[in-house]
């Protein structure tokens, strides 16, 4: 994919995330890779709901700017390690969805509850413990804990989701939050069985081997 297209998609992103939620503010951030070493990320400060595409930034995975008329997102260390040691992930959602950060702000995990999330998803949702983030060490800590799972709980601050592509990534952030507000309105009402872990397996290796089929019925299109 050319660079325009990618920061068309990623400004597109935005304002998807924004109608759903999933961004509030100038908070949040969006990452995609460009070829094997570099980035384009949103930049800081911005209302995602109203970037252009000549608004991202492209950068190096050592976190150079490369070409951009503005400062990148606090969270360039978190996105670049997360390229480095995961060659699969090629976008990265950065959000603080409420129910997700609901449960990150308490430390408990999202455990795969729908048929649906253990499909597209297919792990629960560890949390991080807290570490100050735009830091080495959170970034450290986001990757530990993300190992080689689609997303991960931030204490006290957020999510952070990634896909193989910018609908990937998109999709799981959309899914951790709707995961997210089951659990917390199942949990009102008694007990939230997980699903069994076997049957979770089935599941996220059924869709894998659907895969192409399954994005086309989501009908993600940026
Ligand atoms: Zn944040």
């Amino acid at each position: 994919m050319s660079e325009q297209e990618l920061r068309r998609k990623i400004v597109a992103v935005g304002k998807r995330a924004f109608d759903y939620k999933l961004l509030s503010g100038t908070w949040g951030n969006i990452s995609a890779r460009l070829g094997k070493n570099m980035v384009l990320m949103t930049p800081s400060g911005f209302d995602k709901s109203a970037l252009k595409p000549s608004d991202i930034i492209l950068m190096d995975l050592q976190g150079n700017i490369i070409r951009g008329k503005w400062r990148p997102s606090s969270e360039v260390p978190v996105h670049s390690l997360i390229y480095k040691v995961r060659e699969d992930v090629n976008a990265i959602i950065h959000t603080h969805s409420h129910y997700a950060t609901a449960l990150a702000v308490t430390g408990q995990e999202i455990p795969v509850l729908t048929s649906e999330f253990a499909s597209a998803v297919g792990h629960k949702v560890p949390v991080t413990r807290y570490v100050m983030s735009g830091t080495q060490e959170f970034a450290e800590e986001v990757v530990k804990n993300l190992g080689e799972g689609k997303a991960v709980l931030l204490r006290n601050h957020g999510v952070i989701a990634v896909g193989d592509s910018l609908e990937d990534a998109f999709q799981t952030a959309l899914l951790v939050e709707d995961e997210a507000r089951t659990f917390i309105l199942a949990s009102s009402l008694g007990y939230a069985k997980p699903l069994d872990i076997d049957e979770v397996k089935r599941l996220r290796e059924a869709y894998i081997r659907g895969y192409g089929q399954e994005k086309r019925r989501l009908n993600l299109r940026f």
